[in-house]
């Protein structure tokens, strides 16, 4: 496949173009619901849907807390903690160019 942004070929089922960074509409066989480990306010849940949708994580919070206003914050409260709980945390890198890279010292928190 080709990065929609730079026209490189780059790897299939990427979700970001290894050249210019530019994460890839649509997604591949790989494409998860995952928490944003790296954009995060509370949980994280709101990034990780902003990020599957590809959208702002800023709309999805500001639809969140409407929602959540709107059905009287139980309902939209008791989402959120489920959502938490329930979504697989995404791998801390998940940035562009950041392939694993084994072996090598301080990758990750300790
Ligand atoms: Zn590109």
């Amino acid at each position: 496949m080709r990065c929609r942004s730079c026209q490189r070929e780059i790897g299939e089922g990427a979700q970001f173009c290894q050249s210019c960074g530019a994460r890839q509409a649509g997604g591949g066989p790989g494409r998860r619901l995952m928490r944003s480990a790296t954009d995060k306010k509370l949980g994280g849940v709101c990034a990780g849907l902003a990020d599957y949708w590809d959208m702002d994580p800023t709309i999805v919070r500001i639809v969140w807390a409407f929602v959540t206003l709107l059905t009287g914050l139980v309902p939209g409260a008791i989402a959120y903690l489920v959502a938490w709980f329930l979504m697989p945390e995404a791998p801390y890198f998940s940035m562009p160019a950041a392939a694993p890279q084994a072996g090598a010292p301080g990758t990750g928190p300790a």
